[in-house]
């Protein structure tokens, strides 16, 4: 039997209840509903981490982030063999795009990828260079430009310039995080191919900003004048402020803050439409395995939270997962207790290819887990220039400054900081997540607090999360550039 073709799309932040298949109250996902009618939906598939990097790398190798370590010392260390490694060692043709800095070589992500298409560039280079926007409000730092010119001479020039000069002129228009740009190079790389291929599209549409075109930000919105206010602001500032709670976002403004989350989500399932299409069109539709996952959710102020950010609460781990291929159930919904990293198992059996021991597949008959697991490494202190720009304190973020793992059963979750805190939400009775139980429900916080040790000795976990600090990799300026870009402080 001929291999299939695999195509994993990857929704960043794409929150369950904003997907209309999950229950969202708005048609804002017709391509995802459309899929998932002729697929299989899990209803409670969890992310092992709630930002782009560990939940990434967890998709990628199947691991959680403690077993690799990249929550930590953020760069997934390349004798952990990637999902794309392992197929292209099994004779996969693998292409990979995305406009998320986590997926930058820096980060150790591209690992097995032979095409890696950067969508943050107009043309494709090894030398990063287009995020040097000398004409945003915040000035470029001296290193910045320093770094800038001197990459400039490096390798293609002619490319390089054009590069440059695309973010001056901003040809790589501000409204659009790539989902414009992707399918292009999709169908280019897959209609080369003469042998199976694993391609994987990564959209940030659902990203903080959110800066959807004109025309789904008017859809979407029902006050156009706060609509387009917000537009106009610096949202990551907006974020940051109301999350310490400094300056908090009115109801109103909260309101519309939504909005615009719903038109990116919309946008984004849009953009995925037309590659699907394309797929029926050409013929690929019904030899491919198609997965479609979001990396992580989103904060809209449960908690007073935002972006996605100092938590694991459902809005963050809970995640959207459909897929959909030869052999997969018809119009399937499954209440199996799932963790996104076992997509990784998932397609190395599906491509025939050899599985690791702790690789597991979410087509096999015993897929339901006991327990799901997510951990949030302790973030760090903000940078000072960020602390400047956002006009706040470092004292501001000293809640925020611990580890976090959480365990999940279908009744409850454990949450458990490297500070000392113990939480116990009954996801039952309360799933917005707003009464601690932990001294309330003894019996159930021992079940859980052994499920939690049994967790750390099969994973080989010492503490509840790791409370060492290890240097972050050292990252050129562009790179640092582009992730401040997308909110990341330290
Ligand atoms: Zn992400």
């Amino acid at each position: 039997m001929k291999p299939l073709n695999i195509l994993l799309i990857v929704l960043d932040a794409t929150r369950t209840d904003y997907c209309s298949c999950y229950g969202a109250v708005q048609p804002l996902t017709p391509a995802l509903d459309q899929l998932a009618a002729n697929g299989l939906l899990f209803e409670r598939a969890y992310a092992s981490a709630p930002w782009t990097l560990p939940a990434m790398s967890a998709i990628l190798t199947g691991l959680y982030p403690t077993q690799t370590g990249v929550g930590e010392k953020r760069v997934l260390d390349p004798e952990h063999q990637t999902l794309a490694s392992r197929l292209k060692a099994s004779g996969y043709a693998t292409f990979a795009i995305s406009k998320n800095s986590w997926f930058s070589t820096e980060f150790g992500l591209p690992q097995g990828f032979d095409v890696f298409h950067k969508l943050w560039q107009l043309l494709q280079t090894d030398v990063d260079l287009t995020e040097v926007n000398l004409t945003q409000a915040y000035p470029a730092e001296r290193n910045l430009l320093i770094s800038a010119a001197k990459g400039a001479m490096r390798g293609n020039v002619l490319k390089n310039a054009v590069n440059l000069a695309s973010r001056r002129i901003k040809l790589l228009n501000d409204s659009d995080y790539g989902a414009r740009r992707t399918l292009a190079p999709v169908k280019k790389w897959i209609s080369a191919q003469r042998t199976p291929w694993f391609a994987m599209v990564h959209y940030l549409e659902a990203h903080l900003e959110y800066k959807p075109p004109v025309a789904w930000a008017r859809r979407f919105s029902d006050n156009w004048p706060l609509t387009q206010k917000l537009l106009a602001a610096d949202q990551l500032r907006l974020c940051y402020r109301h999350i310490t709670g400094v300056e908090r976002l009115t109801p109103d403004e909260l309101h519309a803050w939504r909005q615009l989350y719903a038109a990116e989500v919309a946008y984004q399932d849009h953009a995925m439409g037309q590659l699907l299409n394309w797929l029926k069109q050409s013929g690929y539709y019904d030899d491919t395995l198609i997965i479609v996952v979001a990396d992580h959710g989103e904060s809209m102020d449960e908690h007073g939270l935002l972006a996605h950010l100092y938590s694991l609460h459902e809005p963050l781990i809970h995640v959207p997962l459909v897929i959909h291929g030869p052999d997969i159930p018809c119009g399937r919904r499954t209440e199996a207790l799932v963790q996104t990293q076992d997509i990784f198992g998932t397609v190395l059996a599906v491509a025939g290819a050899a599985m690791p021991p702790h690789a597991r597949s979410l087509l096999d008959t015993n897929v339901d887990r006991r327990y799901v697991v997510a951990e949030y490494g302790a973030p760090r202190m903000p940078r000072q220039e960020l602390l400047k720009r956002f006009d706040l304190q470092a004292e501001d973020f000293a809640p925020f400054l611990r580890g976090l793992t959480a365990l999940r059963t279908k009744q409850h979750k454990l949450v458990v900081s490297t500070a000392g805190d113990v939480e116990l939400f009954d996801l039952q009775n309360d799933p917005a997540e707003l009464a601690n139980q932990a001294e309330r429900m003894p019996d159930a916080l021992a079940d859980l607090q052994a499920m939690h040790a049994e967790w750390q000795a099969s994973v080989g976990a010492s503490s509840i999360a790791p409370t060492t600090v290890v240097a972050p990799p050292t990252v050129t300026p562009e790179v640092a550039e582009r992730l401040k870009a997308l909110g990341y402080l330290d």
